[in-house]
């Protein structure tokens, strides 16, 4: 049995009305890169609508990853 997967931003799909998330990623080839920083990277999350597939919200976990150390907070 799956966890179920709550995102804390998007309860309900705006495409479908239907409130069940799954919870994807991309890794690898598919991370995000800030602009100015080619060496940082983080893998980017998706809240995957269930019910019609549609990605609500994509996200990093820790957008500071994306900054060179010296900019980050
Ligand atoms: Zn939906």
């Amino acid at each position: 049995m799956m966890e179920e997967y709550r995102d804390e931003y998007v309860k309900v799909c705006p495409w479908c009305g239907g409130s069940e998330m799954i919870e994807a990623y991309q890794s690898a080839y598919g991370a995000l890169t800030a602009k100015g920083n080619p060496f940082g990277g983080c893998a980017l999350y998706h809240a995957v609508c269930r019910r019609c597939g549609s990605v609500v919200r994509s996200f990093v976990k820790e957008p500071e990853k994306l900054l060179k150390k010296k900019d980050r907070r």
